[in-house]
């Protein structure tokens, strides 16, 4: 017999996780409220763009909504890392194919009439040569270095444009020896660490040490946020897998990896980017330009619905919206949009689970199990109890389709970072003494929200006392 709870809609667990960057286009309470019942799982704040009192405010405000929606999301704090800018230059100058420009680390250091604009690294002039690309502008602008000494680097303008001031520059597939954290990205951290964000991104992470540094600077300030290594140069590309195991997360940033390599690279690098996070238990979100035209349309490009399908078609974790929520015109209808593609691949996807996943243990052949009677059973998932996120972790990379996983801990920063995890959909919850209470709380929970239906099979993975000993058990269980 029904009972009243099941009447109601269920709710469908989305896979795939939906990262949004907060910005003066979503910042008023009204719009938050809007993204938080629609359904975005991590709020993105980046540091390149955010001043310390706007950045307490809006996590402040995050939360105030989050507790009146009755819904939570991550606070995700992405900080800028180490960066080489140009100066300040008095008036734009417009270069020319073909003519020279110097890059000077010292002011004065230019001679014989030539343009000349300053950068904020003194390594500079070490760590190119003659011969070395230097993009400027996100790319827009691309030099060819002619000489070089310790205060000046001689350029040759290869493509040119409008060079303004405090531009970015890339210096593809040159290791740069800029620290891993600047001044301004230890200050952020610990506006980030004192207002308790649940995950922190790492810009331009070369290797595993940078990755390190950040870890003992949290550990030191007894925070407990994730560390998300973000991929974005070559040299990220080849330190992948020590990253990842470094890493809590990983973000394919393709916007500055689609100047640091090939553009026709990035597929390829962000399919191997996304398989190795699955085979080494990692989340990783596929961010930048995914929805880009609805910056300013309410319809996005044919182009881009591809692309989000493939990177939820590849079970990426999230996919993430930077100025289409940021900046743009339409941030609402960019999460539904979201939404409706990923739910579509999702829906399409065939009962398989990733066969792949390298098991180490016992346990993990018993979440396999799990993960396939779950499939078999084809009904509501599996529901796993966790104080550190592992086990729902090991489930979700394992990639079961068809197969939501209900993870319930007490733990307030353990149910936040486990938003980001494909597959996962975390709740908060009190743990009996008596594990059958905490099962049978569990899956009360769920029918009264309206996840399960009442007369569904459950797939319950738990530690169960068998006599004397605890042992760890798959179950069964029908929701009534
Ligand atoms: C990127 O480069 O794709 C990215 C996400 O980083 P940022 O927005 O900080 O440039």
């Amino acid at each position: 017999m029904s009972k009243p709870a099941a009447e109601k809609p269920v709710q469908s667990c989305r896979l795939t996780k939906i990262v949004f960057t907060l910005g003066p286009a979503t910042q008023e309470p009204a719009v938050l409220e809007t993204l938080v019942r629609a359904g975005v799982d991590v709020c993105r704040i980046n540091m390149a763009h955010a001043d310390h009192a706007w950045t307490r405010a809006m996590i402040r405000r995050v939360r105030e909504v989050c507790q009146r929606v009755g819904r939570h999301i991550a606070i995700l704090m992405d900080v800028k890392g180490p960066e080489i800018r140009t100066g300040d230059i008095a008036h734009p100058i417009d270069l020319k194919a073909g003519q020279l420009i110097d890059l000077l680390s010292e002011p004065g250091a230019s001679e014989g009439g030539v343009p000349a604009v300053g950068v904020n690294y003194p390594g500079l002039g070490s760590d190119v040569s003659k011969g070395t690309t230097i993009l400027v502008d996100s790319g827009l602008i691309r030099l060819e270095v002619v000489s070089t000494s310790r205060a000046r680097v001689r350029c040759r303008v290869v493509v040119p444009a409008r060079l303004t001031s405090r531009r970015h520059l890339n210096l593809p597939g040159v290791q740069i020896r800029l620290p891993a954290l600047t001044a301004k990205d230890r200050s952020d951290i610990a506006v980030g660490v004192a207002e308790g964000v649940d995950f922190f991104a790492l810009s331009f992470v070369r290797e595993a040490d940078d990755v390190d540094i950040l870890r003992r600077l949290l550990s030191r300030a007894k925070s407990h946020a994730r560390i998300v290594a973000k991929i974005e140069d070559q040299s990220a590309i080849a330190n992948l897998d020590e990253i990842i195991v470094a890493s809590d997360a990983l973000m394919v940033a393709r916007g500055d990896l689609g100047i640091e390599v090939p553009m026709e690279d990035l597929p390829l690098i962000q399919r191997r980017v996304v398989e190795a996070c699955i085979r080494l238990r990692k989340p990783v979100i596929v961010a930048t330009h995914m929805l880009e035209s609805m910056i300013t349309s309410p319809v996005p490009t044919r182009a881009e619905v591809s692309d989000v399908a493939t990177a939820v078609d590849s079970t990426a974790d999230a996919i993430m919206l930077s100025g289409e929520t940021s900046t743009g015109l339409y941030p609402l209808e960019c999460v539904e949009m979201m939404k409706r593609i990923a739910g579509k691949v999702e829906g399409s996807a065939p009962r398989h689970h990733n066969a792949e996943l390298p098991l180490k243990s016992h346990k993990d052949r018993m979440l396999r199990s799990a993960a396939l009677l779950a499939q078999e059973l084809g009904e509501a998932g599996i529901v796993v109890f966790t104080r550190n996120g592992v086990l729902p972790q090991t489930l979700s990379a394992l990639r079961a389709s068809h197969c939501p996983i209900y993870a319930f801990t007490d733990r307030p920063q353990v149910f936040r970072h486990l938003l980001l995890s494909w597959g996962v959909e975390p709740f908060l919850m009190e743990f009996s003494s008596e594990p059958e209470h905490t099962i049978r709380d569990a899956l009360a929970y769920l029918l009264r929200r309206g996840w399960v239906r009442s007369g569904e099979w459950m797939v319950v993975a738990t530690n169960a006392l068998a006599g004397e000993k605890i042992v760890d058990t798959v179950q069964m269980r029908p929701v009534d």
